[in-house]
């Protein structure tokens, strides 16, 4: 009962955090003249100008019969499957992907800007488009729980922040998601404890956290889930991933990702 009522004290304080900080740094962006947008290069207190989030970063296409339902790259002439996807079965422990945008041209910069310039204040946006994404994903069935590809170990305390945990902050903030870390990822030293058979059982970047060992003892998996990244190049972290948790028996694993290399 306790918890149900500080859940939404915490999330409006959260929220109260975050939109000061973020306009603080708007305000030394104004005092400071502003940037140029990453696009269209018109002067704007974002990297990408209100016309481009607005054109961009918002009008993503939603998927379709068009997309590979594996890997979520755009078909060739191809049905359902691409050519890669059939012959790697890398991806079978995945249901869906949905990837926002190619990782190309003036993008690779925007997500440069958002991951390791830090600039923070594109978060919402992202979250904004993450949450639009989810709504065409899953029109009827309500809000998923969202599982966050984990950044490496300490990563947050050397830096300050993670992007992938931020998004999944914002989006339990600002639109009541439930975000459930299931996964870790190793240390190098953690990986190489293993022994030679679990290395070679398992990739063994990332493992079951702590949260979904006691989930699983208390038989309170969620069903389906959607997992979260920021950039998808191989395929191979969101695999991994996907297998940890139908290994851990969540039934249902989708995956949602800003950005692919295609
Ligand atoms: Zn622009
Ligand atoms: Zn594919």
């Amino acid at each position: 009962m306790r918890v149900s009522f500080l859940a939404p004290v915490l999330r409006a304080a959260g929220l109260i955090k975050f939109l000061v900080g973020r306009l603080l740094s708007q305000l030394l962006a104004f005092f400071l003249g502003g940037t140029e947008c990453l696009c269209c290069g018109r002067l704007s207190f974002l990297p990408l100008c209100p016309e481009c989030v607005e054109k961009h970063l918002m009008g993503f296409a939603p998927p379709s019969a068009s997309r590979c339902h594996v890997c979520g790259k755009p078909l060739l002439g191809e049905q359902g499957i691409c050519m890669a996807c059939r012959r790697d079965a890398r991806l079978s422990f995945v249901d869906g992907v949905f990837s926002l945008y190619p990782y190309r041209l003036w993008r690779k910069n925007l997500l440069f800007a958002w991951k390791v310039k830090g600039e923070r204040g594109l978060s919402p946006l992202f979250a904004a488009a993450v949450h639009k994404a989810l709504g065409m994903l899953r029109p009827a069935a309500g809000n998923p729980v969202l599982v966050p590809v984990p950044p490496r170990p300490g990563k947050i305390r050397r830096t300050g922040w993670d992007q992938v945990d931020e998004l999944c902050r914002l989006l339990s903030i600002l639109y009541g998601y439930r975000v459930e870390k299931l996964l870790v990822r190793m240390s190098v030293s953690q990986q190489k404890k293993k022994s030679f058979r679990e290395r070679r059982s398992v990739r063994g970047a990332y493992a079951a956290s702590r949260r979904f060992t006691w989930m699983k003892r208390h038989d309170i998996i969620p069903r389906d889930v959607v997992l979260l990244d920021d950039l998808i190049t191989s395929g191979a972290t969101v695999a991994e991933c996907a297998d940890i948790l139908k290994k851990g028996f969540v039934e249902k694993v989708n995956v949602l990702s800003l950005f692919i290399v295609d």
